[in-house]
């Protein structure tokens, strides 16, 4: 025969799973997910080797989120679907968030392209440069 306190937590615990069934379902319908929010695959990201799992892989989706930017300081917002398509498709670490403004983002890209066409340049300059010394006759 079972206790009164029993039969009382046996039903709490029979509740709690019915919740939990229930939410998941609910996450599992994207028209539930309120506005400015994308699922997350958690199967599609990169995989990390840290302990701790990021707010949005818990939460289960992706949210619009307002940021400042650290160039120039304008307001933009990391949208939902940028933030997937950073995580899962160009496999940004789970980690990193948007620091940057589009326009600053395409500078600074810009900016790290034409950094590495000098640097591949100096490199080609120093190579030719001790091709013409172990040669000093080819150029003659
Ligand atoms: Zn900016």
């Amino acid at each position: 025969m079972k206790s009164n306190k029993q039969r009382r937590q046996e039903i709490k615990a029979q509740r709690l799973r019915r919740i939990v069934k229930k939410t998941r379902a609910v996450n599992a319908r994207p028209v539930d997910r309120p506005i400015g929010t994308v699922a997350v695959t958690p199967l599609l990201l990169r995989r990390n080797n840290s302990y701790g799992i990021p707010d949005f892989v818990q939460r289960g989706c992706y949210q619009d989120r307002p940021f400042r930017c650290k160039d120039c300081g304008v307001e933009e917002i990391w949208t939902a679907a940028q933030q997937r398509w950073w995580y899962e498709v160009a496999q940004g670490d789970v980690w990193t968030v948007a620091v940057r403004c589009r326009a600053c983002r395409q500078r600074e890209r810009a900016r790290k392209v034409e950094a590495r066409r000098i640097h591949r340049e100096g490199l080609a300059a120093k190579s030719m440069g001790r091709e013409h010394e172990d040669h000093p006759s080819a150029n003659d």
